[in-house]
């Protein structure tokens, strides 16, 4: 299987699957880079995956299922009408010879919920706005608890995993960690190499869980530099990692 970004709006990411002349699109927030790109390859769309009910995830889908029969697999919110097969936490499904299987990772949104596949011996996780390179989605709807939670879930994966977050964030994310992680030298190295990246256009993603354990602030609260900076942040005494991650999440969202 072959995954391709697909831009679309400022700055979401489409992910394309694509499989012989087999495609599947995750998020589609709009049509026409969709629609693009299946036919300068001229490829067949066979299903959509959501992660989520915000817009800039789910615009697409509609004109993408008008004249296609498609399967529209997503999380079980009745205000997304498209979707045909529920995903709930536990599911397994098959699409384009990997197997994938559905992570309740609500935070975000209530019913945000993630793909992890696994294809040959690669593992691979779409991840919408739970987390994101060097960084995690607002807190919308859920607790700082549910989202400290989801963001664990996601980070016991194999380090191997590639991350495929649905937005290009990675530089002010990792301006944010560096604020917090100073000494973090894994982290510094990020962030030449994102910077080499982007001034070449290219996308920060696929990240890994490696690399994010590594160098993501929101996964390192148990780190004793993380809950100095939290603590500061917040001028409270924090007693959880928990904790810890709520007062990060707190600080980005005013830094
Ligand atoms: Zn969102």
């Amino acid at each position: 299987m072959n995954i391709y970004s697909l831009p679309a709006f400022t700055d979401n990411y489409i992910w394309a699957l694509v499989e012989g002349t087999q495609c599947w699109v995750v998020d589609p927030g709009q049509a026409a880079p969709v629609e693009r790109f299946l036919a300068t390859h001229q490829l067949q769309l066979e299903g959509v995956l959501i992660t989520h009910h915000h817009g800039d995830h789910t615009g697409g889908i509609s004109e993408l299922t008008k004249h296609r029969n498609l399967r529209v697999i997503g999380p079980d919110n009745p205000s997304i009408t498209e979707i045909t097969d529920t995903a709930r936490e536990g599911d397994s499904f098959h699409l384009l010879g990997a197997t994938f299987h559905t992570m309740a990772v609500p935070g975000h949104t209530l019913d945000h919920v993630a793909y992890q596949g696994e294809a040959g011996s690669r593992h691979v996780v779409f991840c919408g706005d739970t987390l994101f390179a060097g960084g995690c989605g607002r807190l919308f709807e859920g607790t700082p608890a549910q989202m400290w939670h989801s963001l664990n879930k996601i980070a016991d994966l194999p380090d191997r995993t590639e991350v495929y977050a649905a937005h290009e964030y990675t530089t002010a994310n990792l301006t944010f960690a560096a604020a917090v992680d100073p000494e973090n030298a894994q982290l510094q190295a990020r962030i030449a190499d994102v910077a080499a990246c982007r001034a070449h256009g290219i996308a920060t993603l696929p990240s890994s869980i490696a690399l994010e354990k590594a160098t993501n602030p929101f996964l390192r609260a148990a780190k004793p530099a993380l809950q100095h900076a939290a603590a500061l942040a917040s001028g409270e005494r924090l007693s959880s990692d928990e904790a810890v991650f709520a007062a990060l999440r707190a600080y980005k969202d005013r830094f």
